[in-house]
């Protein structure tokens, strides 16, 4: 009986799947924003792999995952599109256990072309030769370790603004309703030439400027004032020494433009490391 208007509008059932574009609608899903650190965060236990285990179990179980992830940094902008993503070791010096890691989540040549649309008129192209590189499997796995949901990767461009960016993923958002979980990869304070080796172990270390950076950012995002965050690059010397280059940061951006009214941002794993890097997480809902 629920089908009657529909049918008394001449339309049928396989109408109806070609509008829903493959994926059907859902409970609108959460965005999250994942500091990831050191790739040895995919095969230690510490309190921040415990924040990404805990957060996936208060989110629905997804369709597929898109992930933007600080590693994937290109021109132009492009969507992983194999059915099978490889998993690359993108990083030197770390021990064996952790190049054998292998992350075999399926790809998703749909999702990927439903990406690509959406993003129009913004050129995409549909990759076949990236993968998940550890901005996106070193923290997947620890959500979902059985990796038995499809990934796909979205890049980024770096010719675009960060304002650009952050209407590209807008463009993004009614994935939201189709299952699909977006998690941004990154690391809001992160400057890798100032990392304080002797001082790693300390609980919550920054440096004072780290300090005054992640305490700003923290108020602009939790009073949804997003636009000092987009123009990071004209604020105070903390911000220039946190971010001082887009790569790990744009993310949080993508992440951000994706929340809608209403919604509001929970922070998680919000403590500073080495000085100079963050690992402040956030899931949008
Ligand atoms: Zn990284």
């Amino acid at each position: 009986m629920g089908l009657l208007p529909f049918t008394c509008l001449g339309m049928k059932l396989n109408d109806l799947a070609k509008i829903s574009e493959g994926f059907p609608l859902t409970e609108k899903m959460p965005v999250l924003f994942l500091g990831h650190g050191s790739p040895m965060n995919a095969i230690e236990e510490n309190e921040f792999v415990k924040g990404f285990r805990d957060i996936a179990k208060t989110i629905p179980i997804p369709k597929a995952i898109l992930c933007v992830s600080a590693h994937w940094f290109t021109k132009g902008t492009k969507v992983t599109a194999m059915e099978m993503p490889q998993t690359i070791h993108d990083f030197g010096g770390f021990p064996q256990a952790l190049y054998d890691v292998q992350y075999p989540a399926k790809g998703s040549p749909e999702l990927a072309k439903e990406t690509q649309s959406l993003l129009t008129p913004t050129s995409v192209e549909l990759d076949d030769k990236w993968g998940l590189d550890h901005g996106a499997w070193s923290v997947i796995k620890h959500l979902y370790p059985e990796a038995n949901i499809p990934v796909i990767q979205l890049s980024i461009d770096y010719n675009k603004s960060p304002q650009q960016h952050y209407e590209l993923a807008q463009q993004l958002s009614s994935l939201r309703n189709k299952g699909i979980l977006i998690i941004g990869s990154g690391n809001i304070i992160h400057n890798l030439g100032m990392v304080d080796f002797a001082n790693a172990h300390k609980d919550d270390y920054g440096y004072d400027w780290a300090v005054e950076a992640r305490s700003a950012i923290n108020n602009h995002l939790l009073d949804g004032n997003y636009q000092p965050l987009i123009d990071y690059h004209k604020q105070s010397k903390a911000f220039q020494l946190a971010i001082p280059t887009p790569d790990h940061y744009l993310p949080l951006i993508y992440s951000l433009g994706l929340q809608e009214k209403g919604e509001s941002i929970n922070l998680f794993n919000d403590k500073l490391l080495a000085g100079s890097l963050s690992m402040t997480s956030l899931k949008i809902s």
